[in-house]
């Protein structure tokens, strides 16, 4: 039960569609995304067409999902969304593909994960907007294509690198978000404590903000839960003092890292010398996927320079022995 997990989990549900931005001049922070955005938007509505293929990338809560809804709403069309690992075989995708409005947005998160059947019905649709489906069976078989109405593919990903490279082409455009500024975080909660109705200082604000990994979706569960602990503890007004003292009953540190990274900046220190050390080496010695080292864990970790990722391995930085309180050994390699 992992509080600082940028991965969507059950308690986040109930609420994650209200907090979500509606249209782009509310999504805050992410500008060159929001930018290149607007401009391909306006540009498809001055041309009367559809807008071309997105692929998003980064690592998960960092507004994906959003921003194709978002996509969506200012395009005026409907959101269909699907993810990789749901659409099994190829005549799944092509009843959506089908069943798809002009215009419309089709969102596919975690689109790496397609399989490859199913990918290969995907290059016709998002290149010509048809597909080829195949009636009958044996030597009486044969090939129809079949028109689609012209759509526009949001794909997301954790990792870019995963995906194909004919898939990759497709996309007219590419976008990778980045964790979000200090800034950024803070007016993220002031808005969400907002929407919550929750009483919440500027001091109070960015004491979670500093601790949520520069990920929305981390903040707002980290919000939740001070809002909670503010009612009971306090007077429900979220201070910094009601703040700090409750996400350290949480054990996410100043930095927002909790025992998990902790763990595993301690297993390359202590075990492997600080490194270099493989993700698989890494991922069995602390009991975690190696999935889910790279892409929860790993990435704000590198963010902060606590973490090297070299063509050897992981290796722990100076900073994360500082951060640790440990003594620094100079490598002899590095
Ligand atoms: P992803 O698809 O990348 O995993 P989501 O788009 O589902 O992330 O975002 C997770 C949550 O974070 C959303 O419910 C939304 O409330 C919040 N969020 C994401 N981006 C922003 C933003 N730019 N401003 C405010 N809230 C945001």
């Amino acid at each position: 039960t992992r509080v600082v997990s940028g991965k969507i989990r059950d308690e986040d549900e109930p609420l994650e569609a209200s907090l979500r931005p509606r249209r782009l001049a509310e999504y805050i922070g992410q500008e060159k995304v929001k930018e290149g955005l607007l401009i391909s938007i306006q540009a498809a509505q001055a041309r009367g067409e559809c807008l071309d293929h997105l692929l998003l990338y980064g690592p998960p809560g960092l507004g994906k999902t959003t921003l194709a809804s978002i996509v969506a709403a200012e395009m005026g069309v409907n959101l269909r969304i699907t993810s990789g690992p749901a659409i099994e075989r190829a005549g799944d995708l092509v009843s959506i593909l089908t069943n798809l409005k002009p215009g419309d947005v089709l969102f596919i998160d975690e689109i790496h994960r397609l399989n490859r059947v199913v990918e290969e019905v995907l290059y016709p649709a998002m290149e010509d907007f048809a597909v080829d489906i195949v009636l009958g069976k044996g030597p009486a078989a044969r090939s129809m294509r079949l028109n689609l109405p012209p759509f526009t593919l949001v794909g997301a990903t954790t990792r870019l690198a995963l995906l194909t490279s004919p898939l990759r082409d497709r996309f007219g455009s590419t976008y990778r978000l980045e964790f979000y500024s200090l800034e950024a975080m803070q007016k993220i909660v002031t808005r969400a404590a907002r929407i919550l109705g929750v009483a919440i200082d500027e001091d109070g604000a960015r004491e979670i903000a500093a601790r949520a990994r520069g990920t929305p979706r981390i903040a707002n569960r980290l919000l939740r839960r001070v809002r909670d602990y503010a009612q009971v503890r306090a007077d429900g007004v979220i201070t910094a003092d009601v703040a700090r003292a409750a996400l350290e009953m949480l054990e996410v540190d100043h930095l927002g890292l909790d025992d998990v990274d902790r763990v595993i900046l301690r297993t390359i220190v202590e075990k492997f010398d600080g490194g270099p050390v493989g993700v698989e080496t890494l991922a069995a010695a602390t009991s975690e996927e190696a999935d889910t080292i790279e892409d929860v864990y790993e990435p704000y970790l590198i963010q902060l320079g606590f973490l090297q990722r070299t063509p050897r391995g992981r290796v722990a930085t100076r900073r994360a022995y500082e951060h640790l309180d440990l003594p620094y050994v100079e490598r002899p390699e590095s």
